[in-house]
């Protein structure tokens, strides 16, 4: 062999992602290309050789829950995560994208509506279609994407804002949307049936958007309606019918316990265990955390949001209205295992100075000190800041997060809000902790399992033949960590700190990670759907 290398990490441990055990060989990199040389490496002439004895050298993580569609733009460093050795995400979550949109007041709205979860940066927000918005990712971000067509954008063009059916008419402008964005590129189609105007969508509605999806081969990645019916089975029940009525793959994303459930993760994974019995082809991601968050304008009832974002003002600002939203609020309960009221939801990410002292304390906190009741808290901040608040609330139940990783076609969605002073530790930490306190320390599954759950297994989920894998001529993206070393340093007191041990990250050949330092480059692209570009 005498091709030159660009980059050689030698004497390590590679753990090639397909899950069987880890051995010694040497990663190579030509371009983008990987290749995998056991034996002697002294020989071979390297641009670089990064010394990875002690390390596992494994593919780059894939995480398949991000909120970096926007603020990955306007901070393309994107060092939250590619510091935990993720090399690709995917974006589109929810239900919330930001393409295609056919009127740009619609996405400007769009924008304001959910800057509480996924920010509001100060970029031009003007490419209309998916593959428009797409090209603003390419060698202009740290990482690479896999987008997901949100059907709250999807129906915001094809029905407005307003709780209605969606009629034949609106179906075959939701569905052609939907295949041109995937012809653009797009991975599949989203939900998040908690976030109106998508969650007004009906179960056959998004039964008949999968089948168009499937057809193109992508797949439905669903934060299910969380409120629906037994609030515990219930909302998955819906979304495996979604996938039988469309004959489509599901994609559970965010899958997890809570405390307060009414019985065990054993009957929630039996659910996925039943479908996929069935036949049906269903997976699911769950982060691994007991930190939730999501922008503050859930907490209120869902009909504050119908009409869209002028009207929504409209009924923060009304006395009346606040009147029914506090009778709904003390009738609903918190669905949180809180303890003191009000006393779990920590605020985050305000735009306006007067607020700021505000990131990181909790509702509780706020209304002590202003002598408002939670209703007139809520609304006046959310009027103030014009909707933009963030949350973080307890979420996963901590001795459910064990079995649901353990399960076979579990994978890792980080969820991870990039805004605010004091996101939820997961933003920092997901792959780490995996790493460091279930593989090492708990023992909850092997590091090769927990490697090919992180890389090989959903890569496979998307369809990306050519990453995901150490293997010869696939896409060079890689990480080195130490076994023993691994670890996750964000905790709810100090979310914002970078993991331990990951010295190296390679992205498309490119190293973006290195001696642990972020190196500025960004050589990211959108993935378009069954290219191998
Ligand atoms: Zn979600």
């Amino acid at each position: 062999m005498t091709d030159a290398f660009d980059l050689l990490i030698e004497g390590g441990t590679v753990v090639d992602g397909g899950g069987g055990p880890g051995f010694a060989a040497a990663v190579g990199v030509i371009g983008d290309r990987l290749r995998i040389i056991s034996g002697e490496t002294a020989h071979l002439r390297a641009a670089r050789r990064i010394d990875a004895t002690g390390h596992v050298v494994a593919p780059g993580f894939i995480d398949l829950h991000s909120h970096g569609g926007l603020m990955m733009l306007a901070e393309p460093r994107h060092e939250p995560k590619v510091r935990q050795g993720v090399t690709t995400e995917v974006i589109g979550v929810d239900g919330n994208s930001y393409a295609p949109f056919l009127r740009q007041q619609d996405l400007d709205d769009f924008l304001t509506l959910n800057a509480g979860l996924d920010g509001r940066p100060d970029i031009a927000c003007d490419w209309g279609s998916v593959a428009g918005y797409l090209e603003r990712f390419d060698r202009r971000v740290a990482v690479n994407v896999a987008y997901f067509i949100g059907n709250s954008a999807l129906r915001i063009s094809a029905c407005g804002w307003d709780e209605v059916p969606a009629d034949a008419r609106a179906m075959d402008r939701q569905r052609g949307l939907l295949r041109e964005g995937m012809e653009e590129g797009a991975f599949g189609l989203s939900s998040g049936l908690d976030y109106p105007p998508g969650a007004y969508a009906t179960t056959e509605e998004l039964g008949a958007l999968l089948a168009e999806a499937a057809k193109l081969g992508g797949f439905y990645h669903t934060h299910v309606r969380y409120t629906l019916g037994d609030g515990f089975l219930d909302p998955f029940r819906e979304a495996i019918e979604i996938g039988r009525q469309g004959d489509g793959p599901v994609h559970l994303t965010h899958f997890y316990h809570r405390a307060t459930y009414p019985g065990p993760p054993e009957r929630m994974l039996k659910l996925v265990d039943d479908a996929r019995a069935e036949g049906l082809d269903v997976t699911f991601d769950l982060y691994p955390s007991e930190w939730a968050s999501t922008r503050l304008l859930i907490m209120l009832p869902p009909w504050i949001q119908a009409g869209g974002v002028a009207k929504t003002r409209e009924r923060l600002a009304d006395r009346a209205i606040r009147a029914r939203i506090r009778d709904e609020l003390a009738a609903r309960g918190r669905s949180y295992a809180g303890a003191a009221p009000w006393a779990d939801l920590r605020l985050g990410y305000f735009a306006r100075p007067e607020h700021a002292r505000w990131e990181g304390r909790t509702l509780a906190e706020y209304m002590v000190e202003t002598g408002l009741d939670p209703t007139d808290a809520i609304c006046d901040l959310l009027l103030a800041e014009d909707l933009r608040v963030n949350q973080v609330t307890p979420g996963p139940h901590t001795a459910g997060l064990a079995p649901f990783f353990r399960h076979p076609v579990s994978m890792i969605g980080s969820d991870g809000v990039l805004i605010g002073a004091k996101p939820a530790p997961r933003t920092y930490g997901s792959f780490p902790r995996v790493l460091g306190e279930f593989v090492r320390e708990q023992r909850l599954t092997s590091l090769e399992e927990a490697v090919r759950k992180m890389t090989a297994a959903p890569a496979a989920r998307l369809g990306l033949a050519d990453r995901g894998l150490l293997r010869d001529g696939l896409k060079a993206d890689i990480v080195v960590f130490d076994p023993a070393a691994v670890r996750d340093l964000a905790t709810y007191e100090e979310p914002r700190r970078f993991p331990a041990g990951i010295p190296h990250v390679v992205v498309n050949g490119t190293l973006v990670v290195d001696g642990g330092e972020h190196t500025g480059a960004l050589p990211g692209r959108a993935l378009r759907r069954s290219s191998t570009a």
